[in-house]
């Protein structure tokens, strides 16, 4: 299919459609007249992106609840503010961040500058998945602006409400020119990136990320990659179960279980098991209820094919807590898996979805070994009462992100960057590692024009002493 391009200068009320070729041109020449490399031009595009945020809270709400039926608290804590502190973060650190950074200098060069600019790398492209529809298009967008690229925001086709807003709003509020929303999926998304672009941003699956890296290589286009995998939390005998379940099951119901740093699994010893399992089903009934379904805080499976995988998932082990699924609108009950193999699909498949398993192991070395036997993942986890435990888990193993007796709270924190490790991803981002991943770091040196003089010992002829060197 032929993509549809929005977000074409004058188009605002009848976005006319374009031919891909054309808009890319068209953001190319913007880039090349250097309109986008003032930071006053960077602080207008921010602004329009608050602007945007603020405006629209509740028509993006809107569209969020249809998507994911997410609430609206859920919806405000991990996609508004999020977005709009990057934002804030950027406009006020905008100025430090594009200064020259002085490097040092050895002797030879005391009368030359040297210097590290960070300078945009030119048209960037960012590929967004459904399941944060709004923070995953628009939290690398503040950066790719910060560092002045023009940009092309290709968000998914499966979040189709927030897609809308995103398509139809988001442009009004930023600079055409430099700016433009494509629209696809898998089949437009491949011919799209048959074009050359100076950067692709991507969040979604393994198995895209390498069909997204294939084609940046036939351009060497650098390419960041969010991706996904199946996150381990490990839970040591020495803990308060309460305390853990409280945690574990906040941020693996969260989205309905829909988020990339979930943790997907548990591993404890049968023992804690014991203990968890009461502990998990009286937080679960805190959190949603004694009937999850009909509780507004909790989501719903975005759409028929996952909620078929995912029911699919529920026959692996044994129910101990939930299981209960509904097609007709695809909700699936918060659940606990226990006696779950490992070659079970439950343990092959990043789980996505509001479903625990626990799978037992006898000790921390044991866990340690069964963590490091499978890809690194995204996220880790680890609750003790020990800090010796979750320093050494964390000293023994790899991942993109680490949490110790906590889930994913440090996504609330642009000090630290977001990224994963092997299968999980390559790069990283938010806050001023989302501005460095779109700059180029070129290294400058300028010497003086004059006093050749000092020159002459490096060029030939060279004597003999010269040679000995
Ligand atoms: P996905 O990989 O199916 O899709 C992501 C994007 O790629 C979408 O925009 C989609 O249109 C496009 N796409 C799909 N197939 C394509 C193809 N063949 N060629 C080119 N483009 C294609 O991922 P998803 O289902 O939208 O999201 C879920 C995955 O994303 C999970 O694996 C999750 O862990 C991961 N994720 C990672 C992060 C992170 O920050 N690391 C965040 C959210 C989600």
């Amino acid at each position: 299919g032929r993509m549809s391009v929005k977000g074409v200068k004058g188009a605002v009320k009848q976005p006319r459609m374009d031919s891909v070729g054309d808009t890319l041109q068209r953001l190319r020449e913007t880039f090349s007249a250097g309109r986008t490399r003032p930071a006053e031009f960077r602080v207008t595009q921010l602004e329009g992106l608050g602007r945007f945020l603020r405006d629209n809270q509740q028509l993006l709400q809107e569209a969020l609840a249809r998507d994911l039926r997410k609430s609206a608290f859920e919806a405000d804590i991990s996609e508004f503010l999020m977005c709009q502190m990057e934002v804030t973060l950027a406009l006020k650190n905008l100025h430090t961040w594009m200064k020259d950074e002085p490097a040092t200098k050895n002797l030879l060069m005391q009368l030359s500058s040297t210097f590290i600019r960070k300078e945009p790398f030119g048209l960037v492209l960012i590929i967004a998945p459904w399941n944060y529809p709004l923070n995953l298009s628009l939290v690398p967008l503040v950066g790719a602006l910060a560092a002045g690229n023009c940009v092309v925001l290709k968000p998914s086709e499966i979040s189709t409400s927030t897609e809308k807003v995103l398509t139809e709003v988001l442009p009004q509020y930023l600079d055409q020119s430099c700016f433009a929303v494509m629209l696809g999926g898998p089949e437009e998304t491949g011919q799209l990136l048959e074009h050359k672009f100076d950067y692709i941003f991507f969040t979604g699956s393994p198995r895209v990320g390498r069909i997204v890296m294939t084609a940046a290589a036939k351009h060497l286009t650098p390419v960041t990659l969010e991706l996904g995998g199946k996150n381990p939390c490990y839970v040591d005998d020495n803990c308060d179960p309460e305390t853990v379940a409280n945690r574990v099951a906040f941020f693996r119901y969260f989205n309905t279980g829909q988020t990339c740093v979930a943790p997907d699994y548990v591993l404890c010893s049968p023992e804690m098991q014991e203990r968890l399992l009461p502990a998990l089903q009286s937080t679960i009934a805190r959190f949603f209820g004694e009937d999850p379904r009909s509780s507004p805080n909790l989501g719903r499976i975005i759409n028929d094919k996952h909620f078929q995988r995912l029911q699919g998932l529920l026959g692996c082990g044994r129910v101990a807590i939930g299981g209960q699924s509904d097609q007709r609108d695809r909700y699936i009950a918060p659940t606990v898996l226990v006696d779950v193999q490992e070659t079970e699909p439950v343990m092959q498949e990043e789980i996505f979805g509001p479903i625990l398993p626990i799978v037992n192991v006898r000790s921390l070395d044991e866990a340690i070994d069964f963590i490091n036997r499978r890809e690194k993942p995204l996220a880790l986890y680890a609750f003790s009462k020990s800090n010796k435990v979750v320093n050494k888990m964390l000293d023994r193993t790899s991942s993109g992100t680490f949490g110790g007796n906590d889930g994913f709270t440090y996504l609330t924190l642009p000090s630290l960057p977001l990224g994963g490790v092997g299968n999980s991803g390559m790069g990283r981002y938010h806050g001023k590692f989302s501005f460095n991943t779109f700059s180029h770091h070129r290294a400058c040196l300028l010497s003086p024009p004059g006093l050749e003089k000092l020159n002459d010992i490096r060029y030939p002829p060279y004597p003999d002493w010269k040679q000995r060197l």
